[in-house]
């Protein structure tokens, strides 16, 4: 560039300045007295003489079709018309916007040829390329047909289109449907779109996207149509742009909410349910945990306590027959000396009477003595049993005489009820006294004050006899019936707190001698309105 007054000349070229090819074309002085450069392969150029230096458009900078520019040529409305081996532009300097007329905008041509734009004093536009001639009014060209939204044309799932359905895939047209969801059986998913405009001249250009699964924005096939197959469950966003051809950054666009549900094994409900389970195997887990250990715990628990139960058990039988057994001695010295001193005619009556009171307390003690010595034989497997036939009737009545006095004393209607004939019976008189014995002091211990009554009845059958011995006492609870023929099982109630002590064995020594018998005994009895024990017993004879 030449300075006439500073006889300066400036040269530039590719490398210091911002034109972009060495091959200038074509210079051009517009209105303004811009100069513009048309460069083959370096797009276009124009001088900004305040700064000296040169703005440029390229491909690159501007998105040109081609960087081959053919001519240039300003028009009446301050824009200019640029012709390049990739169809005709409309450059708006104002807005440095390019609109582009090729085929794919209904425009006739593609390469312009060089030196082939004219514009008329009319207003009319030449333009000469490869394929012709065109000629077209600029005021025309200038008017921007509007841009149409994408709308969806047709969707299809597993190759078939969809159509509205109540409670379907889509319940509107698709032309305004904004949301799907796919259910995993649905592998193969397509989406056709298209806009309102379907002029030759001012063709659209789209462009699709899926958020979620595409990286970039993509160029639709001739039939506008965006396919997609077996996309994971999720959600995601179908996007169609409609873009303007001449000019890319203006666009409209059109999307719709793509849910693909997962299988139900993958499901938000399949994980709860999972969640759930898997709650529920770690709690019963724990709990089987706890109540095997609990289980076992209390196993040992019972083992180690009932084994403990037996030992002290034995150990107390061990002792009270160890202390009974000393017992014995003292005791007979002490009654074989109260009767001596109730023979002696000497004493007077109050002294006698007291001399009973102890003599009977000191029998009374002899007694429980014998007894637990015979219960501990028992135990042993030493209690003999020496059986012979003999009157049983007879043997009855001697036992219920010998409570006579004690029943008159305290007004008991005691009374005995015997068969005619005499009984026969093969039985050990020594231990069965001791069966009878029990039976009536226990009948005697739980009276009533008033009215009480004991009676013993024996009935006689064909093979068998049956003695009850019936109190109207305090009785026995239905719970506690079998119970009192366990060793040392003794009935919680008042009475014992009345001094009417024991040792609980009685009841569990005669169970062992009547069985020793080969009889049964058992009680039936009512709380509060007394009881009756029956004593069964085999007559054949029998050794026992
Ligand atoms: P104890 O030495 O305590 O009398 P037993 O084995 O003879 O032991 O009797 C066991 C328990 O049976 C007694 O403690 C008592 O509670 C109950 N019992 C026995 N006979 C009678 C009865 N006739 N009336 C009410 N309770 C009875």
């Amino acid at each position: 560039m030449a300075d006439i007054y500073e006889k300066k000349l400036s040269h530039f070229y590719k490398y210091n300045s911002n034109i972009h090819s060495n091959d200038i074309f074509k210079i051009y002085q517009d209105s303004k007295d811009r100069i513009w450069i048309a460069t083959y392969g370096g797009g276009i150029s124009v001088y900004d003489s305040s700064k000296e230096s040169f703005k440029s458009f390229t491909q690159a900078s501007h998105n040109l079709p081609s960087n081959l520019i053919h001519g240039i040529q300003e028009t009446n409305f301050d824009n200019f018309w640029i012709g390049t081996s990739k169809g005709l532009l409309r450059f708006d300097f104002n807005e440095e916007a390019f609109y582009k007329f090729d085929r794919s905008t209904g425009f006739p041509l593609s390469d312009i040829n060089q030196s082939s734009l004219l514009l008329t004093s009319q207003g009319q536009v030449f333009v000469g390329g490869a394929d012709g001639l065109v000629s077209f009014d600029e005021k025309a060209s200038l008017k921007k047909i509007p841009l149409e939204k994408p709308y969806f044309s047709e969707i299809s799932v597993n190759n078939k289109p969809l159509f509205p359905v109540q409670g379907g895939i889509i319940e509107k047209d698709v032309s305004i449907v904004d949301h799907i969801t796919l259910k995993p059986e649905h592998t193969s998913f397509a989406i056709s779109f298209t806009s309102g405009n379907y002029l030759p001249s001012y063709k659209n250009k789209y462009k699709y996207k899926l958020n979620g699964f595409d990286e970039d924005w993509i160029e639709p096939n001739s039939q506008n149509t965006a396919y997609y197959t077996n996309l994971s469950p999720g959600t995601y966003t179908f996007l169609v742009r409609s873009i303007d051809p001449q000019y890319q950054d203006n666009f409209l666009e059109t999307s719709l909410e793509l849910k693909v549900e997962p299988p139900f094994f993958k499901s938000n409900l399949a994980y709860f349910f999972y969640a759930i389970l898997a709650i529920g195997l770690l709690a019963s887990s724990i709990t089987s945990i706890y109540t095997a250990h609990d289980f076992w715990t209390n196993w040992n628990w019972k083992k180690k306590s009932t084994a403990q139960m037996l030992k002290t058990n034995n150990q107390k039988l061990e002792f009270f027959t160890d202390v009974s057994h000393e017992f014995i001695t003292p005791l007979s010295i002490i009654t074989g000396t109260l009767e001596g001193l109730m023979q002696q005619n000497r004493l007077s009556e109050s002294v006698i009477n007291r001399i009973q009171i102890a003599y009977k307390s000191s029998d009374r003690l002899k007694r429980l003595a014998k007894e637990l010595l015979d219960f501990r034989k028992l135990e042993n497997g030493h209690l003999k049993i020496k059986a012979y036939e003999d009157n049983f009737s007879d043997f009855v009545r001697t036992v219920f005489k010998s409570y006579e006095k004690i029943a008159e004393d305290k007004q008991i209607n005691y009374t005995l009820d015997l068969p005619d004939q005499s009984v026969f019976l093969t039985f050990d008189p020594e231990q069965m006294e001791k069966v009878l014995f029990n039976l009536l002091s226990n009948c005697f211990k739980y009276l009533p004050e008033r009215n009480a009554a004991i009676k013993l009845t024996l009935i006689e059958s064909q093979e068998t006899i049956v003695l009850k011995i019936t109190d109207n006492g305090i009785g026995i609870a239905e719970q506690d019936a079998n119970k009192i023929f366990d060793r040392f099982y003794q009935i919680e109630n008042i009475h014992r707190n009345e001094g009417k002590y024991g040792t609980g064995i009685g009841l569990a020594l005669s169970k062992g001698i009547i069985e020793a018998h080969h009889g049964e005994i058992w009680v039936e009895s009512e709380l509060n309105r007394g009881c009756t024990f029956h004593i069964k017993l085999k007559k054949r004879k029998k050794s026992v």
